[in-house]
């Protein structure tokens, strides 16, 4: 199962984060969030390209 998802940020820079973050993830280009924890699966803000093995 895959534990990473490869997330696209509206400034179209793309990074891969983690499912069950348990901190905010932000965009490493323009510092927008990506991921917010939810206690489980993080809800993913952005738009999910594909998972990562
Ligand atoms: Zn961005």
């Amino acid at each position: 199962m895959a534990e990473f998802v490869l997330v696209k940020c509206n400034c179209g820079s793309e990074q891969p984060v983690f499912k069950y973050a348990k901190s905010i993830v932000r965009c490493m280009n323009c510092n927008a969030v990506l991921a917010e924890p939810r206690g489980g699966e993080a809800k993913i803000i952005g738009e999910i390209q594909k998972e990562l093995e």
